[in-house]
């Protein structure tokens, strides 16, 4: 049965309480639930690119470059087979300091700074060898629809060309920080020349290449709640406008 699933994760520690970082037990349980239920893994572009696979697909992406992707989350997707697709913010890119923008700066300081390291040009290199696709998350990681024409083609066109020159490969695949895009954002993302864009949206619709839904997966997700995201029916009822109000009672989900 043909089922396209595009996931959204960011960070995986057993230590870290981030609402936007899982543990490396739940995602060894998620995943192991979706390959019993017969998913095959994809990168998102390929994902985005066949619309109408034969088998169940997912693609499996993980935002910002935190350093515990490729050092917990990756050995587990390989034991499943799956491949990951990872979205860095290119000004972070092998630097000492921490990754720090409003809403991840509060563990800044804190014993949890380290889950704000970057992986190198190098180690994504060897992820990109392995698999793996690299996409762009911009230079800066700033609400795209509040900058000026200007900073919106810098931070999606430098950020591709950064990554190009480093893996040697076209770089056409882009998530939007925090998911916040709108038409002009878009526009812009065609225009420097991206194929596929993932988003984060409280309720799903129709999804178009460059503005694809994918289903976030946060700390408090439990199995249950997991089983109830990745659920056909349970998307295909999030994309009708009459279950709006019961979406959102159910925080999350
Ligand atoms: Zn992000």
């Amino acid at each position: 049965m043909s089922d396209l699933l595009a996931l959204c994760y960011h960070a995986v520690s057993d230590r870290w309480p981030a609402a936007l970082s899982v543990t490396p037990v739940a995602l060894e349980r998620q995943l192991a639930r979706l390959a019993r239920r017969g998913y095959v893994g994809t990168t998102f572009s390929a994902l985005v690119a066949d619309p109408a696979p034969r088998q169940r697909t997912v693609a499996i992406t993980f935002d910002d470059n935190y350093r515990s992707v490729l050092e917990v989350a990756k050995p587990i997707l390989d034991r499943h087979g799956f491949p990951g697709t990872l979205y860095v913010p290119t000004d972070w890119v092998g630097e000492a300091r921490p990754m720090s923008w409003p809403g991840i700066d509060r563990w800044v300081g804190t014993e949890h700074e380290p889950e704000l390291c970057s992986l190198t040009w190098d180690e994504l290199r060897g992820l990109d060898a392995a698999g793996w696709e690299i996409g762009s998350h911009t230079c800066s990681h700033p609400h795209l629809t509040e900058v000026d024409d200007a900073q919106l083609a810098h931070e999606l066109r430098s950020s591709k060309a950064m990554i190009e020159a480093e893996l040697g490969r076209a770089c056409t695949s882009l998530a939007y920080p925090y998911g916040d895009w709108d038409e002009r954002v878009h526009t812009a993302a065609h225009e420097a020349g991206y194929a596929a864009a993932g988003t984060i949206p409280r309720m799903l619709y129709p999804a178009r290449p460059l503005v694809w839904p994918r289903t976030p997966i946060f700390h408090v997700d439990t199995q249950l709640r997991f089983t109830l995201k990745v659920s056909r029916t349970v998307r295909r009822l999030r994309a009708r406008p009459r279950v709006v109000a019961l979406a959102q009672r159910l925080p999350g989900l």
